[in-house]
């Protein structure tokens, strides 16, 4: 923790960021920070509110004073400021996606084609899903007919990780927005930086003040405390399963609504008459996007024996020609692991790996780059075979770009190792047999499941997992529901 400063660190000139509340932005209360570091070089590039209980305050107040005016607006309206603000987004995509690169250590080429558009995405699929979300009604034969009504719930607590910042910020955000409610938000200590840009874009969309209050710090000080406050109603969080588990405990004696949105362990099934080059292509890009740094990423990978081989060798050839770079090369396909303490934990599990008997086929090892990267955190792409489905680098969450190969002899085999796993977020199935990838559809335990693709995704469709990868849907109705209120109304006649 710092007292606010202004330096260079030799890159950039070290930015203090602020809080977003009641419209403007705003120091923390209490005036101390916690510094940002640049993954891809190691260096503190920007100091960020270390938000507390005071803060919040201001915020809930805020929000609360917010509130009957956003309700009551007209939905064209309410609609009109998310396009808007969808409509910024992507005025400011360069702007956007080099601080998300820097911030994340993610290529900037992705952060262009990827994260920025799909957070305008989400702005601008949610201002036309509110004007187009319709309640049931019911009626009873000849005595009464009921209605349901979709309220908005009040204030509205989003937490959001650092993987997919402005993505998964806005994935949230935006629902709640769209449904009526007032937000206080809190994105990853890690990667602050589009969501205080994002305020600005908020202010020039004309988003009246209080309706979106950003609060910046850590999990365990803001974040802990938006779970706990009782005039927050409704928490929705995307982050790691242990974080989750302890959020709903904390608020369960407080009867909220929750929506939990965790880890994975995601396996992919790969079987002998899938189409060989799309299905490398494909596999390769889920287990190593965003330095494997997805929660949909595949991590598991489960090959027929018949084509083990030449698969193994064909993906161990594309990871070998896969080399980290400078996150802000245009060129790089591959970039920074999120934060030295993210690098050590992938390192450990890797270690995990060998002394489990694991053969390292390719990677394993840190990276140095020259230049302003010489300090960055950067690692090989890693693939790893000859373990057992229950060892620890097959059952825990790795986050980073570390897979594991195992042969499988037959579709039960393969369904039984897919699902022998706490985790049940995505799945992938890469085979022509429609008829094989039906079956499996339906009997593997993950909330999606892909078949001859991976993160293909319609706005529309529910989107979360099963098992210990969390409790809830988001994405489309599922969205609005969760950020509403329901209320049946019977009428006798
Ligand atoms: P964390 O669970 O560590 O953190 C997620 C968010 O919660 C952060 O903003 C964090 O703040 C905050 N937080 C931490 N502790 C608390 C607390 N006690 N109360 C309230 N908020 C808290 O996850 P990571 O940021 O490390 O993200 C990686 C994880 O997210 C992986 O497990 C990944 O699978 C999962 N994830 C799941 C997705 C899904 O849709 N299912 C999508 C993307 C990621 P701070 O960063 O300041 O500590």
């Amino acid at each position: 923790m710092v007292a606010e400063q202004v330096v260079y660190n030799g890159n950039y000139l070290v930015e203090t960021l602020a809080n977003f509340i009641n419209g403007e932005y705003c120091p923390p209360v209490n005036h101390q920070y916690i510094n940002n570091i640049e993954p891809a070089t190691g260096l503190v590039y920007g100091q960020i509110p270390h938000s507390d209980q005071d803060d919040l305050t201001l915020a809930v107040s805020a929000a609360e004073t917010a509130f009957p005016a956003w309700r009551a607006l007209p939905l064209e309206q309410r609609s009109e400021i998310l396009l808007n603000i969808a409509q910024g987004i992507s005025n400011n995509l360069d702007e956007l996606a080099k601080a998300e690169a820097i911030d994340n250590g993610k290529p900037i080429s992705l952060a262009k084609t990827v994260d920025i558009p799909r957070a305008a995405s989400n702005f601008k699929f949610f201002a036309h899903a509110c004007s187009q979300f319709a309640s049931e009604s019911h009626a009873m034969e000849n005595s009464a007919i009921n209605y349901t009504l979709r309220q908005p719930i009040g204030i509205v607590g989003c937490i959001s990780p650092w993987n997919l910042p402005l993505y998964l910020f806005t994935w949230k955000i935006a629902p709640a927005l769209a449904a009526g409610n007032c937000v206080i938000a809190k994105p990853s200590e890690v990667t602050p930086k589009t969501a205080y840009l994002l305020a600005k874009i908020c202010q020039q969309a004309g988003l009246p003040k209080g309706v979106l209050n950003i609060v910046h710090g850590t999990g365990a000080s803001i974040g802990s405390a938006i779970c706990d406050h009782p005039k927050v109603k409704a928490i929705s969080f995307t982050g790691g399963t242990k974080t989750g588990a302890a959020i709903a405990s904390q608020v369960a004696s407080q009867f909220k609504k929750l929506s939990l949105e965790l880890g994975g362990k995601n396996p992919a099934l790969i079987f002998s008459d899938c189409d060989f080059e799309h299905t490398i292509n494909e596999v390769f890009r889920a287990s190593f996007a965003n330095q494997g740094q997805i929660c949909l990423c595949s991590s598991r990978l489960y090959i027929e024996r018949s084509i083990y081989d030449k698969f193994k060798n064909a993906l161990i050839s594309k990871a070998k020609a896969l080399s980290p770079q400078d996150p802000l090369d245009e060129n790089s396909k591959m970039g920074a692991i999120v934060s030295k303490d993210h690098l050590h934990k992938i390192k450990h599990y890797i270690e995990l790996a060998k002394q489990a008997g694991g053969i390292i086929l390719c990677g394993g090892e840190q990276v140095q780059l020259s230049g302003r990267c010489a300090q960055g955190y950067f690692l090989q792409p890693t693939i790893i075979e000859n373990l057992a489905n229950d060892a620890i680098c097959n059952q825990e969450e790795i986050f980073g770009p570390v897979i594991t190969l195992q042969p499988f002899d037959n579709v039960q085999q393969a369904l039984a190792l897919a699902n022998d796993s706490q985790y049940g977020l995505a799945a992938t199935v890469w085979t022509s047999n429609l008829s094989r990838a039906h079956q499996l559809a339906e009997q593997l335990q993950t909330g999606i499941v892909w078949i001859n693709c991976w993160l293909l995704r319609d706005l529309r469709t529910p989107f979360g997992g099963m098992k210990h990868s969390g409790v809830g849907r988001e994405g489309g109705n599922e969205a609005m529901r969760f950020f509403t209120e329901t209320k049946n109304i019977c009428i006798k006649y």
